[in-house]
Formats: C-alpha cells, structure tokens, sequence
C-alpha cells in the first residue's frame, strides 16, 4: 500500500519537474479547501519540499457558505498544525462585502451559475492571500479530471481565449504570483485513494451550489466515457496540452487597468467589480424593494 503512495508522490514530482514548477528558492503557497485534493496536496508538497527548505503557507479561502466551509477550515487547521507550515486565511466578507450565500441569495434571476459566480471571486481571493502569505508560486489541487473538464468546458462555451490558462508553462501577468498544478496529471480517483491510505481528514459535506452548472454535466459525462473506454481521460489531457501548446498563446488578449480596482482586465472593468456591482444591486433591491431601481 506505501508503494501506491510512494508513486503519487513521485508522479506529481515528476510533473512539477517537467514543468518547471516549482524552483529551489520558492516560497509556496498551497491553495487549500479542505477537501481531500487539497489536503493531499499540502501532504504530498511537505514531503516533497520542507526537506529541500522550501517555505511553505497554506492558503484558505472562507467563501461563506452555510454548514460547509466550517468543518473543512478545521480539517485545514489540524493539518498545518500537523505539518507545522503556517496559515492564511481570507474570507468573501472581509474582501468583498458579501459572503457566497448572501451573493447567490437571487437564483431565479441570475443567468451565471454559482460555480462561475464564486470562481472569479475565488481566484482574487487566492490572489490576495497569497500575496499576504509573501509567496512566489501557488500551487492548485487541480487534478487530471479537473483539468480535462476545463478543457471540455472552454470548447463547449466557444471561449478559446481562456485556453491560455490551461498551459502549464503559462505565466499569467494579470496574477501577481505564479499558478502552478502539480496534480494535473493524476486522476481524481488516485488522489482520492491517496486521501483514504494516508488518514487525510478531509470534509465530508459537499457545497450545496456544486451540482448546478455545466461542470458536473461534463463531471458525469467524462466519468462514462472513461468506464467505456479506460484512458479517454488521459487522451484527452494530452490532446488538450497539444492543442493548447499550439493555439492559445496567439489568442491571448491585451488587458488594460480595469477602471475601478486598478486590475487587469480585458475590458475596462474586471469581472470580479462586474460581478461586485450586480449583487450590490439585488442587495439593494432585497432591503428596499419600494425605493430600488426608482431612481
Ligand atoms: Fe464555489 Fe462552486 Fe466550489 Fe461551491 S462548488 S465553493 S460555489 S466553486
């Protein structure tokens, strides 16, 4: 059984290695949820690098749901204590305004999915943190499964430009730290049994918003297409580098400051001001239904 830990391990060094990843001098930071990708991926990461006197900070994100994010940022905890790396810990509320539940509080109005909705907010928040946690790359628990449907999605939603994001040598200027995925090439399941044979404590609820959106249809669909045709998965992450390699750095678009944070943007205003706008509105509208939208 130690074999099978021992080969995620060496897996993901090897990925990080061919990559460039992670250099000697790097202060990481490890974007941890709480669940078992996560979690896993700060153990892999101190084994991996706490020997070679890589600093590491794990980085929590508090979105504010409801009978969720509480027990994982306790799961975290108990994990940074064990490994003895430091925290940081960033909430919606204190950078935004607004926790999750209290932004996604007009489901019949919206058009943009919860997943979509908390991602974009999500990024600025690791960007946040990672900046206060002074680190030089931070690393995601993206998995292969992740990354695939990633892929799938940008196709289906006709949004090529954002195939840049996907190449693992892509530095993306508009982030002040470089992102890295050192699990990109290992599937869910093995970062799951990984999880199971090392004891990693991990949430046990999901977040209530997950299943909505085109993800978990994509999710659903590509977990079939593997049962019928064992490595579809794999074929597609490597289809996916090599389409990404030879398109998507010619699709990239200038940014320009967004006019109302200073970041970049691709067109004026960033999404994150965008998005912080629509809700402040159906916030407005809740608490004054008579007077808002009346001028
Ligand atoms: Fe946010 Fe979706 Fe993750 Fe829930 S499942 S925390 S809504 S990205």
């Amino acid at each position: 059984m130690g074999c099978f830990s021992d080969s995620i391990v060496e897996k993901t060094r090897r990925t990080v290695s061919k990559y460039r990843m992670i250099s000697p001098s790097d202060r990481i930071a490890v974007a941890v949820s709480g669940g078992k990708d996560s979690m896993s991926l700060l153990r892999v990461l101190a084994r991996l690098y706490l020997p070679r006197r890589n600093e590491i900070v794990a980085i929590s994100v508090d979105e504010g749901v409801a009978g969720y994010r509480d027990e994982a940022l306790r799961h975290s905890k108990s994990m940074v204590d064990e490994l003895h790396v430091e925290q940081v810990v960033v909430s919606y509320k204190e950078l935004f305004g607004f926790s999750l539940d209290e932004a996604l509080d007009w489901k019949e109005e919206r058009t943009t999915s919860s997943c979509s909705f908390c991602g974009v907010f999500r990024r600025r928040a690791i960007d946040e943190a990672a900046v206060r946690a002074r680190a030089t790359v931070v690393a995601t628990a993206h998995n292969l499964d992740d990354y695939v449907q990633t892929f799938m999605m940008n196709l289906m939603h006709g949004d090529l430009a954002r195939l840049g994001w996907l190449d693992p040598t892509y530095v993306d200027e508009s982030f002040p730290v470089r992102r890295v995925k050192p699990f990109m090439e290992i599937y869910e399941e093995e970062v799951a049994l990984y999880a199971y044979q090392n004891g990693v404590p991990f949430q046990s609820v999901s977040c209530p918003y997950m299943h909505e959106g085109l993800r978990s249809e994509v999710r659903d669909y590509l977990n079939v297409m593997e049962a019928n045709h064992p490595g579809m998965k794999n074929v597609l992450l490597r289809s996916g580098l090599d389409v990404i390699s030879r398109y998507a750095r010619s699709s990239e678009k200038e940014s320009v400051p967004c006019s109302s944070c200073g970041k970049p943007s691709s067109n004026g205003l960033c999404n994150v001001c965008r998005m912080k706008a629509e809700i402040r509105e159906h916030v407005n509208i809740k608490r004054n239904p008579r007077t808002a939208g009346g001028g």
